[in-house]
């Protein structure tokens, strides 16, 4: 655990106490009375909210909080201030994705695939690797997740992020949503015997009474957000077009959303397409997740609603089955159906955010992956990064505070060393990581 100990050692370094647990604040600061000042230069700054990219900018980091942004000819940097030279780099906020599991880790099929983390591996084993996928993120600039459910290690997500807030160890904030809510017949484990009691890896309701009870146990235990799975499973129809299961009734997703907004939290439906997709909409979901299929009255529905979309494009893209056989044609069908969605989305003006499904993927994989599909399926490298930056932050409700370099916000900031306007997949080379006004990262 050296890496551990350099951290704590830089941490140490940059004036940050570490030992004090923090476990009352939401984003996570640690920052001491006497917050030491750091000036970063940066040759070009994409700051999350401007147009163009700015040259030769200087940022005044005090603590965990960016003070200032301005041009290098004018900025004043104070005299004991420590300077992090990254003239030759273009400089960007940290990024968030908005959909993750880091309690999954991409099973290969062969190895057990779902089932064995269920099944098999202790609590303890899925927390330390939950731990390294938080790592991972931040050694890759993503410096904010919306983890969207531990997959049947409960509460656990509350734990990892206490564990981050508190300085225990490296990590993104993390906006988390416990165990998810589905409907009997509507989440894995599956296939056993009818006999057996099998874990499931959500927690599953029937009727609106025991979904607004589900709500509110994973809000008072500690959810940022709560999330539905609307359909479940994806097959072709008989004319070829794409069909998912829907789970939740309206009334049940009503119920759901109502009590949610009530504690002025939001709701995130994984929904495929068709009905299940119609209920989340008409019960007032804030984001829809994959979302493969929209109608073009969805997607007018969403435009009117204010409804976010988190696409999660590159997930489709992994462990396609032969063409020949019916799970082969499926991924094909949903990969093309996809493409499809996204363009009418963009093009309407619907509210797109950056999210990846990694442990759908294996964290071993570059979470900006996403980004490539993005911009070939028509964002532009700049609304690609906003969706990553301040798109992501406004879903969050973190303005002003998180996904943009501007003064006042927390000081998440990365470099890559190349221009990414001009080839996006320069996201993949994240070279410095600041998260918390602390480099973790150089
Ligand atoms: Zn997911």
């Amino acid at each position: 655990m050296k890496c551990l100990q350099a951290l704590f050692l830089l941490m140490a370094v940059a004036g940050i106490a570490q030992t004090t647990p923090n476990t009352t604040g939401t984003m996570g600061t640690h920052a001491t009375s006497e917050a030491k000042t750091i000036v970063i230069r940066a040759g070009t700054l994409i700051d999350g909210t401007s147009a163009q990219p700015k040259r030769n900018q200087v940022i005044v980091i005090r603590g965990n909080r960016i003070v200032s942004v301005g041009d290098a000819s004018s900025a004043q940097a104070p005299a004991d201030a420590q300077t992090i030279d990254l003239g030759q780099a273009t400089v960007l906020p940290g990024l968030i994705d908005t959909h993750t599991h880091i309690f999954l880790q991409g099973e290969d099929p062969a190895e057990g695939g779902y089932d064995v983390q269920l099944l098999k591996y202790p609590v303890s084993f899925r927390a330390a690797r939950a731990t390294m996928a938080c790592r991972r993120a931040l050694e890759e600039g993503f410096t904010t997740l919306r983890d969207l459910e531990t997959e049947g290690a409960g509460y656990g997500d509350v734990g990892i992020k206490e564990a981050i807030e508190g300085g225990y160890i490296p990590g993104p904030r993390l906006f988390v949503v416990t165990r998810a809510i589905s409907t009997t017949g509507g989440y894995p484990l599956e296939g056993f015997a009818p006999e057996l009691d099998m874990p499931k890896g959500a927690q599953l309701i029937d009727g609106p009474v025991e979904a607004r009870k589900a709500a509110r146990e994973q809000l008072s235990n500690g959810a940022d957000w709560i999330k539905v799975y609307m359909t479940h499973r994806s097959w072709v129809g008989k004319d070829g077009e794409l069909v998912s299961q829907p789970t939740l009734t309206l009334e049940e997703i009503k119920a759901i959303v109502d009590e949610t907004h009530g504690w002025g939290k939001k709701v995130a439906c994984h929904a495929y397409s068709g009905i299940g997709l119609q209920r989340a909409l008409d019960g007032s979901c804030d984001s829809i997740e994959h979302g493969l299929q929209i109608s073009d009255a969805q997607i007018a529905q969403m435009l009117k609603q204010g409804t976010w979309y988190c696409p999660t494009i590159a997930v489709y893209f992994t462990d396609w089955g032969a063409a020949d056989t019916a799970d082969g044609q499926r991924d094909r069908v949903r990969a093309s159906v996809h493409e499809e969605s996204f363009k009418k989305a963009l093009k309407a003006g619907v509210k797109i955010v950056f999210g990846t499904d990694m442990g759908g993927i294996p964290w071993t994989e570059p979470i900006a992956q996403e980004f490539p599909y993005m911009v070939q399926y028509g964002m532009s490298p700049m609304e690609a990064i906003r969706s990553a930056t301040t798109r992501a932050a406004e879903m969050l409700d973190k303005s002003g505070k998180i996904g943009v370099v501007a003064p006042g916000a927390f000081a998440d900031i990365i470099a890559v060393p190349g221009d990414p306007l001009k080839d996006i997949r320069e996201m993949e080379q994240v070279r410095f990581v600041m998260h918390n006004g602390v480099v973790f990262k150089d």
